[in-house]
């Protein structure tokens, strides 16, 4: 099989030739169609998260067809299925064991701690893959792995606000405006300073409002989401909140947040971070998506073309999500 490795941080990815990998003991071993790029993934290449397996198979919003599996059945169908970023959970630390295995002390993720979907297969836990909704293509149905599961997750520690700012229009954020539109909240949408482009896509989704994020919401917020990895937007989103207001950050990795004065926190305004998911929030999201429902914009590579994907998200070039296919020819 086809697999773009990398061997160790600030390298590009290299192609290479390995056999198809054998399914363990619960294990599916997934022919993949499709994997979303995740800002993750730009994350690990930069060495921003330090711990990766090396070689590693980069890719956690992967959708494919069950082709196998070691000790499950699977009834000789071929089932189409998604795997997340959570490959596996402990079940028995004390997060585990109160619902919060998105916390778990020994989980392992997916592209990351284990192999993972830049690859014509894969394997993967079985309790760890979820059932695709039909009416989605494997390309428009890979986002929702991440961009869907974790920017779904962020909004339900957003409460129950009713005007929502989301910092950073890309893969998540364009999933979320729908959804909490479909929710009957007010979305205020805030992108790089002077990207049209970018208003104008947060507009066209549902967004009520549409600016830089050097300006003011028409109104105070109720909560806003940072999805962009730029700790100066912590500041910037609290002075936008009301009393009592959430900030939600909704990456894995940021810039350091420069210092700011306590009265933009006080009265009750909270910053929280967002980590992982756990399979009820999958669940929940994936049973969610085609109720809205959810249309996905993406833009496709060829799975050999990986390292430009990742170029041009680094570079905000992406309208929606950057998806790898592993059935266009190179
Ligand atoms: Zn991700
Ligand atoms: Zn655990």
């Amino acid at each position: 099989m086809r697999a773009m490795i990398l061997d160790a941080p600030k390298q590009p990815l290299r192609l290479e030739e390995r056999p198809i990998p054998s399914p363990g003991q619960g294990q599916l071993l997934i022919q993949v169609r499709a994997c979303a790029v995740c800002r993750t993934d730009l994350h690990i290449v930069d060495g921003e998260l330090h711990r990766p397996k090396l070689p590693l198979i980069l890719g956690h919003e992967i959708i494919g067809r069950v082709a196998g599996a070691g000790g499950v059945t699977t009834a000789g169908e071929r089932p189409r299925v998604g795997v997340p970023w959570l490959a596996w959970s402990c079940g028995e630390c004390p997060y585990c064991r109160s619902g919060r295995e998105n916390l778990c002390d020994r989980a392992l993720f997916t592209g990351y701690d284990v192999d993972g979907g830049y690859a014509d297969y894969t394997v993967a836990d079985s309790r760890f893959c979820f059932g695709i909704p039909d009416g989605y293509s494997d390309l428009e149905a890979a986002p929702l792995m991440c961009a869907g599961l974790i920017g779904y997750r962020s909004l339900k520690l957003a409460g129950d606000a009713q005007r929502l700012g989301l910092y950073g229009i890309g893969a998540a954020a364009h999933i979320l405006i729908q959804v909490a539109r479909y929710q009957g909240r007010r979305v205020y949408a805030f992108t790089r300073p002077g990207d049209s482009a970018g208003q104008e896509f947060a507009l066209s989704l549902g967004a009520e409002w549409a600016g830089g994020s050097d300006q003011m919401p028409p109104f105070p917020l109720d909560a806003a989401i940072i999805f962009a990895p730029v700790g100066a937007l912590v500041p910037i989103a609290l002075r936008a909140v009301a009393k009592g207001g959430v900030v939600v950050c909704g990456g894995i990795q940021m810039t350091d947040i420069p210092s700011f004065p306590y009265e933009i926190l006080w009265e009750e305004r909270v910053v929280r971070s967002v980590a992982n998911l756990t399979r009820s929030d999958a669940a929940e999201f994936l049973a969610l998506a085609p109720k809205v429902p959810v249309r996905t914009q993406v833009e496709e590579f060829p799975l050999t073309a990986a390292n430009d994907a990742l170029a041009a998200l680094k570079r905000g070039r992406v309208k929606g999500a950057a998806v790898l296919s592993m059935v266009t020819a190179s």
